[in-house]
């Protein structure tokens, strides 16, 4: 099957050195294989959206060589499928009305990570003077475990019923969850491979759910390590990290474990990259801190 790749940023900030590795790796890995490269903005959480954000990702993508195919698509423009996912899934999702506070008190947690205790499983109550309470829609998790191997983080087994929980298709104020939102699209935009932070490996099992589900061909799947300050701390985009550009390409690269050489322009090196990539090289970790 022809490859085809995507980089999938949210809005809510610029490209910082750990998303243009992700970007880059996954340009890299989609090109050197002849494939279509799309670019997709994942623009489904209206309040943590920065207003231009989108646009100075181009920006930065086009500033360091990194060309897409066709046009780009935006999730907040895809609502009518979503709302379709959620109503084919309907009888193995069912409407959750617990309130944060609630969520908080009862969830019972695992390495730190909130699991849902399945309260609304059987029936939500009713709100004041028998309303129904604004609701989320979330998923009856199956029980059967899910295995996935993964490029380079290798073979994984997640419970989704234990180890996270029912989790949200839809939230109460409506929107959709990313979790929904990306299988639909990758699926829509026949994507064969996702390339992306391993921030995201434990979502992978949730998305192969709802594949299965929705009756959807499963991707392959490669995580990168995550590019982490010395404290061990994401490089996230809210922390003010540095806005990236041409000059990280080579210690891009670097941090995906090439051995670049010097005196290449930015172009000239990205050339050399495409024919050199080798993702066996990627460091086979979830986390790896920059070296300035
Ligand atoms: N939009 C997600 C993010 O920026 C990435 C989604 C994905 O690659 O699956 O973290």
């Amino acid at each position: 099957m022809p490859y085809v790749g995507r980089f999938a940023p949210s809005p809510t900030g610029p490209l910082h050195f750990g998303s243009l590795v992700a970007a880059l790796a996954s340009w890299l890995d989609c090109r050197s294989a002849g494939g279509r490269w799309l670019v997709r903005m994942e623009d489904l959480d209206q309040p943590r959206l920065i207003p231009g954000a989108a646009d100075t990702i181009l920006r930065q993508l086009a500033a360091c060589g990194l060309a897409w195919d066709g046009p780009v698509i935006c999730q907040s423009a895809r609502l009518v499928r979503y709302q379709e996912a959620v109503e084919k899934l309907k009888t193995h999702s069912y409407p959750c009305a617990c309130t944060r506070k609630e969520l908080e008190d009862s969830a019972l947690a695992i390495d730190g990570s909130r699991i849902y205790p399945g309260t609304c499983r059987d029936g939500i109550r009713k709100g004041p003077a028998g309303r129904p309470r604004a609701h989320a829609v979330r998923l009856r998790t199956p029980a059967d475990p899910i295995r996935f191997t993964d490029r380079v983080q290798g073979t994984l087994e997640q419970s989704v019923e234990r180890e996270v929980g029912d989790f949200v298709l839809q939230r109460a104020d409506g929107i959709f969850a990313y979790q929904l939102a990306v299988v639909v699209d990758d699926a829509a935009q026949g994507i064969t491979d996702v390339v992306r932070g391993a921030d995201l490996l434990d979502s992978t099992a949730r998305q192969i759910v709802l594949q299965r589900l929705l009756g959807l061909a499963t991707p392959r799947y490669l995580h990168l390590p995550v590019a982490t300050n010395h404290a061990g701390e994401k490089l996230a985009k809210q922390t003010r990290a540095a806005l990236a550009g041409p000059d990280d390409i080579p210690a891009a690269l670097q941090f995906l474990g090439m051995q670049t050489p010097a005196g290449l322009l930015a172009k000239e090196l990205l050339e050399w990259a495409l024919s050199h990539w080798d993702p066996a090289c990627i460091p086979r970790r979830r986390a790896l801190p920059v070296t300035p």
